[in-house]
């Protein structure tokens, strides 16, 4: 199946379309949210320059004064928690509460940076080997300027932690939001000017594909890239023109396994969580279900009880709210209809609650074909095949069997079982008796492999990826010369031998045979 382009038929996804103003709606009812200029693409890579400008003096600074400055921005979001919330359920449809969580796991965010960043920056020393004279140690620097590309499903929290990682790191931050949520994007501007953070050291850029290329092109050191695998694949190309270094967070079509033993009531909520949270618009939705045979049909009652209780529509107070985009909602639809015409039974769902909504009623497949889309391409909707399998072999093999590989989880009360079999799959990150919930620890190192991306946010892991170490050498003896410079002499070739059998043999060996060497030398 060929995924239609996102866009709202006037998105500026087009081939060669970059119109002056983006319009942003609501997915709840299609309503204005705003208008916004879009910035030019000639513009952004001024802005790069601009916000470089400033990141010197950023960078300049001890890794705690940067802190105390950034400790601001916990304020900064304090006095806009309401208006972040309001922002973020009108430019997505989330629910509410959805959205509050993208508030708390920021802050948690800030909170895990404000207790490491000063530790991460200290100087690691390292052995230097058989040069006992040296010492060496390795220092983390900043890169320069991030720019950090986001999408439209959680606008704030995938605006704000590589922004925040970035900052800490001693960076400057040019962001470019999706053009569906540009005003969760713009809030993060708004957050670092609130927090006194020196003006232009954080910008946002407004815009479609066009603005997002300018600014991978746009001369900064690092792109931090959430999105989709096709727009990840163009995001590679156009940097690798500058040799420009990118995280790539992409996509997932995370596999959910249920064991013989698990605890089934745990396991569905979890699981239903998982699949239909964001109206199933999570890069880590639970997006298939492998469940061994003998508790499948126990565990698939389970999870239709809890689907049908399931409130959905476009009003405050659901918990599935409308997708965020029409050509999202076309694509699940698309998936659904050929899994259907593949022989896959609709049990639940299936059918929008209103025609003219974008809404998606939670909707539970069985008998889905092995081959059929909605099993191996990432839906994104609110869809969920249930799928017996013969043992936690079976399960394994068919989780391991997509392209994807950013996360999943195993459901069993064999806790030991359960971590040895998240090892055989192939993902960033496993839960054990849970799901999703890796991303909101923000200390764990966040990211996929395989289509799922490469690069990791989150943990010292996400630091590591914002500064750049250094290698510093200190000689500690001020001899006239080391024994390998000029001239080659008899004693250099001897020295160096000796050097050669103690790090050969190591230890008392070594040491002996070393010892050997140069005395063979004295003898004659
Ligand atoms: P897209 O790939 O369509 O867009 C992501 C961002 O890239 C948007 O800001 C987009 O702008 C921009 N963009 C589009 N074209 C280009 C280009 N040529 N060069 C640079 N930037 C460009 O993803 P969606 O916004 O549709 O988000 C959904 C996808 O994101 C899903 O596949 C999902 O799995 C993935 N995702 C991955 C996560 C992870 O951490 N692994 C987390 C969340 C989502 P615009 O929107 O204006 O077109």
């Amino acid at each position: 199946m060929t995924r239609p382009p996102p866009g709202y038929g006037d998105g500026l996804n087009r081939p060669g379309a970059e119109p002056e103003v983006l319009r942003v709606v609501r997915p709840a009812d299609g309503t204005l949210v705003g208008e916004l200029a879009v910035t030019p693409s000639h513009e952004v890579h001024r802005r790069v320059e601009r916000t470089r400008s400033v990141q010197v003096g950023w960078a300049s600074l001890l890794p705690k004064d940067r802190e105390r400055r950034l400790q601001g921005l916990l304020t900064a979001i304090e006095g806009r928690t309401r208006e972040i919330e309001d922002t973020i359920v009108a430019e997505t449809g989330k629910p509410r509460v959805e959205a509050t969580v993208e508030v708390v796991s920021v802050v948690d965010h800030i909170r895990f940076l404000l207790t490491s960043a000063t530790g991460f920056f200290r100087p690691r020393k390292v052995p230097t080997g058989w040069m006992a004279w040296k010492r060496a140690f390795v220092q983390r620097d900043p890169l320069g300027v991030v720019g950090v590309i986001s999408p439209w499903n959680y606008p704030f929290i995938l605006s704000m932690t590589p922004t925040c990682t970035a900052l800490f790191g001693g960076n400057g931050v040019v962001l470019k939001p999706s053009e569906f949520t540009p005003y969760s994007g713009l809030l993060v501007e708004d957050i670092a000017r609130d927090a006194g953070l020196p003006d232009g050291l954080v910008q946002v850029v407004i815009g479609g594909g066009a603005t997002g290329e300018a600014l991978v092109r746009g001369g900064v050191d690092k792109v931090f890239f959430t999105g989709g695998p096709g727009t990840g694949r163009a995001v590679l190309a156009a940097a690798a023109d500058s040799l420009t270094p990118v995280v790539l967070e992409l996509g997932g079509k995370d596999a959910a396994i249920v064991l013989e033993d698990a605890e089934l009531g745990r396991a569905s909520r979890g699981v239903v969580w998982g699949a239909y949270l964001n109206a199933g618009q999570s890069c880590i939705a639970v997006e298939r279900v492998y469940v061994v045979e003998e508790v499948y049909d126990a565990f698939l009652r389970e999870v239709l009880a809890q689907v049908r209780k399931l409130t959905a529509g476009s009003t405050a107070g659901v918990e599935v709210g409308p997708m965020t985009t029409p050509a999202q909602l076309a694509w699940v639809e698309q998936q659904l209809a050929q899994a259907v015409e593949e022989g896959a039974t609709v049990v639940t769902g299936g059918q929008r609650t209103d025609p003219a909504s974008n809404v998606l009623e939670p909707t539970v497949l069985t008998g889905v074909h092995p081959d059929s889309s909605i099993l191996r391409e990432e839906s994104f909707g609110p869809v969920l095949p249930v799928v017996p399998v013969k043992d936690a072999e079976e399960a394994i093999r068919l989780a391991n069997e997509t392209p994807f590989g950013l996360s999943a989880s195993v459901w069993t009360k064999d806790k030991k079982r359960g971590v040895a079999l998240a090892r055989r799959i192939r993902a960033g990150a496993v839960c054990v008796n849970d799901a999703l919930v890796h991303f909101g620890i923000p200390g764990l190192p966040f990211g996929g492999v395989g289509e799922s991306g490469f690069g990791r946010t989150h943990g010292f892991e996400g630091m590591e990826e914002v500064t750049r170490s250094r290698g510093v050498v200190i000689d500690r003896l001020g001899l006239q010369q080391e024994l390998w410079w000029f001239p080659y002499t008899r004693g250099t070739e001897k020295l160096l031998k000796s050097a050669l059998l103690f790090r050969l043999k190591g230890g008392i060996r070594g040491a002996f045979s070393a010892a050997a060497v140069l005395m063979k030398g004295r003898r004659r």
